[in-house]
């Protein structure tokens, strides 16, 4: 057997690639360009010099190689090796998903310096006579303050570019190259006795891996915190990376470091253009950016000199990639941690119960906040009983009696409720009848506005029919509750005070949720009726009341995390009231007001709540104390889910330590005409669900009757079952410290 390079291609197949090695050979980490069937395909090596694995008259030779060094380092490789197998991913999508786009190309690395944008004495004349409209006028606003370079730009003003050459042509802005000195650092506050004990305990452990949780409410100083550490690890000549769940509250974070630390920040979010991706990723790799602060997949950045990692609000589902490549970018930034033998900073006001558990387990320190040193006491909240209530649209009369006083006193109320459109279900009260979608076998949401019936499973649209195609009525009785039923019901009720929607509906545009957020930081009394966009950090000075609606679907969920995600969103909804100086109240309309979550939720807090659902997750044998692999595919027909499914339980090793539950029909049995089921297996510890799983992967695609069925997660589907139909709860969110301590090699 000769000696080959193997190779990790971004195909959706769980293997890797031998080639024959190129004159000089490649080193481990480089990126290759190969010959894969007719085509080119850029790949990374992930081992040199090996005995092949088939016969040497079937291999192809390597084309080129890309890369003079390796353009990943053994961390990354290690860790990329380790999350593939973890994930049960195709191991070549992992390694394409680490690096930016533009890298995946068979082209030369862009340089890393670029310049930065400036208005000229032109540029601001122009600007102060207000001579330019649109987004020309958005930039010379932009730059009026300080030149900045294209991430920030990509950051503050989506699709900036054609105004900056409309500028740079008329000689109103001009390229520099940026700043060799960066501004000076701003003074940080004296630190609070928590703050302070909470940064000494990381600080005692930089120089070695040791997961904390800082649990803390909003506004208890958890960003200070990061910010002192992160100086720390600077000062000491490290790295720090910082993750956010949201580009949103991306912002205001590189605001606050950039003034406080002196130093460039890089930002890498999904909304950056490829170059400036590609820029950052390299330019952390050469070691010259110090700070770098990103989204999901920014968790993939190299830290040749990593001194901290820092993970905000770690609860966040936004950490979870579903497509593609799946994997929990908390939990791999735990993994970089203990490779790199950095601590590792887990931030949040509602911790997930995972976390909680290592907690729980010794694995993790918890360290709390629990002053409030910027805001003032944290809110009211009180429970308001539903039944028995003549019900205004689903309001109750001391909901509307409480929004009535904030609106008096010149302030702002939010009605939160996470539901788009006019009402969930349209009925004929004669008949009985009600608009559903025949794909899907669920109601249709009536979207008035718009006149038409939505499914909000499958995205199809019908016309509101004239009469009820049943009894022919020409009544219809919208049942239930959306946002936009909420406003027009608020908005007759207070004619006076501007109601504002707030949901996926109005916010379609790419800035318009930022623009109704900027119209709300003054001191008018305005009615906020919104979906959970508006239950993440936003700061909205002027909003003293949170009013929660439709909480009782939450508690009816069969997803096991459900009550886990309805304490979260209540406690972090109920955290945008009373912010600054104004005192803040909530109210949670429920028609369930004895249901112990929402008690123990208000009677004695979040954490007292997840405690309480742990012992239930304990009793039920429910991750994070056992581990569960979940099978759905989905077909036009039930009887090939059926059939596969049968063959997927019996392909199953006969292992005592695994059960089995199902074959089963989906918890939507039937979405967008293909009918779903699914086969649920489960174990007390990892190893032996883990152990069966890979060939049991491999097993199923060589079924047959996995031809006829697809896999899917969501409205994501997958052509053929071997890859990515894992919906597995416990691999995204359990911890990985229930996986063997041992990074696979290979
Ligand atoms: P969190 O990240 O937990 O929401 P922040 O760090 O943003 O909290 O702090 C909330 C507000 O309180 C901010 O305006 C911050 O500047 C201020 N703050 C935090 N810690 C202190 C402190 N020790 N002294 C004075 N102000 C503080
Ligand atoms: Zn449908």
């Amino acid at each position: 057997m000769p000696a080959v390079v193997r190779v990790a291609l971004p195909v959706p197949l769980a293997r890797l690639f031998d080639y024959l090695p190129p004159a000089g050979g490649v080193a481990v980490g480089s990126r290759v360009l190969v010959p894969f069937g007719r085509k080119k395909l850029v790949g990374v090596v992930v081992a040199s010099g090996v005995e092949a694995a088939v016969a040497g008259a079937r291999l192809k030779a390597v084309l080129s190689v890309l890369d003079d060094a390796p353009l990943l380092d053994a961390e990354l490789m290690q860790t990329l090796a380790w999350a593939a197998d973890y994930w049960l991913a195709a191991p070549g999508e992992a390694y394409a998903n680490a690096l930016p786009l533009a890298l995946r190309e068979p082209r030369p690395l862009p340089q890393t310096t670029e310049p930065c944008y400036a208005l000229t004495v032109a540029g601001r004349s122009a600007r102060d006579a207000g001579s330019r409209r649109g987004s020309s006028r958005a930039l010379l606003d932009l730059l009026v303050a300080a030149p900045l370079g294209a991430a920030e730009l990509d950051l503050a003003l989506p699709g900036w570019r054609p105004a900056a050459k409309r500028l740079l042509d008329a000689g109103l802005i001009e390229q520099r190259t940026p700043e060799a000195s960066p501004p000076t650092p701003s003074a940080a506050p004296a630190l609070n006795a928590e703050q302070e004990a909470a940064v000494s305990a990381v600080a005692g452990a930089l120089d070695r891996f040791q997961p904390f949780l800082l649990d803390g409410v909003t506004g208890s100083g958890k960003t200070e915190v990061y910010l002192a550490l992160i100086a720390q690890a600077l000062a000491a000549g490290k790295q720090a990376l910082m993750l956010v769940p949201e580009i949103g509250l991306a912002p205001q974070t590189l605001r606050r470091l950039r003034e406080r630390l002196g130093v460039p920040v890089e930002v890498i979010h999904s909304n950056l253009a490829e170059g400036e991706r590609a820029r950052a990723w390299l330019r952390a790799r050469n070691g010259e950016a110090r700070v770098v602060l990103g989204t999901r997949s920014a968790v993939f950045t190299p830290l040749p000199q990593a001194g901290l990692i820092v993970v905000d609000e770690e609860h966040d589902g936004a950490y979870k990639q579903q497509e593609g490549f799946r994997y929990h970018a908390r939990d791999l930034a735990l993994v970089r941690g203990r490779a790199l033998g950095v601590p590792v900073l887990l931030g949040s006001a509602t911790p997930s119960l995972e976390t909680l558990a290592n907690v729980e387990a010794g694995r993790y320190r918890a360290l709390h906040l629990r002053a409030r040193p910027g805001a003032a006491r944290p809110p009211q909240v009180q429970i308001v009983d539903m039944r028995a209530q003549r019900l205004d649209h689903g309001l109750s009369p001391a909901l509307l009696a409480a929004v009535a006083e904030a609106a008096g006193r010149g302030e702002q109320a939010l009605v939160f409720r996470n539901r788009r459109g006019y009402a969930p279900v349209l009925l004929c009260h004669a008949c009985g009848w009600h608009a559903e979608c025949p794909r899907c076998e669920h109601p249709m949401t009536l979207h008035a506005q718009r006149r038409t019936l939505a499914c909000h499973h499958c995205d199809r649209h019908a016309a509101v029919p004239p009469a009820c195609p049943a009894s022919g009525r020409a009544q219809h009785n919208p049942q239930g509750q959306g946002t936009e039923r909420l406003e027009e019901a608020l908005a007759a009720r207070f004619p006076g005070v501007p109601v504002l929607r707030i949901d996926r509906e109005t916010t379609r545009r790419r800035d318009a949720f930022e623009q109704l957020l900027h119209g709300l930081q003054d001191d008018a009394p305005t009615i906020l009726v919104g979906t959970q966009m508006l239950a993440k950090g936003h700061d909205l000075p002027n909003l003293t009341l949170v009013a929660i609606v439709g909480v009782d679907e939450g508690l009816h969920s069969v997803d096991f995390r459900a009550n886990e995600r309805l304490a979260q969103l209540v406690v972090q909804v109920a955290g945008r009231a009373g912010r600054a100086r104004k005192p803040g109240r909530v109210l949670l309309q429920t028609h369930h007001p004895d249901h112990p979550l929402l008690r123990g939720l208000l009677a004695q807090g979040y954490a007292a709540a997840a405690r309480e659902l742990l012992v239930e997750r304990r009793e039920a044998l429910l991750p994070p104390y056992s581990h569960q692999a979940l099978l759905r595919v989905e077909a036009h027909q039930r009887a090939d889910v059926d059939a596969f499914l049968a063959e997927a339980h019996a392909a199953l090793p006969d292992d005592a330590a695994l059960r089995i539950a199902g074959p089963m029909p989906a918890p939507m049995p039937l979405r967008a005409g293909r009918h779903r089921g699914q086969l649920l297996v489960e174990a007390d510890t990892r190893g032996p669900l883990h152990a069966a799983l890979r060939p049991w992967q491999h097993a199923l695609a060589a079924l047959p009757s996995a031809r006829k069925v697809r896999s899917y997660r969501g409205r994501i589907r997958f052509p053929r079952p071997e890859v990515g139909q894992w919906a597995d709860a416990s691999l995204y969110k359990a911890s990985p410290w229930t996986m063997p301590r041992r990074f696979p090699t290979s």
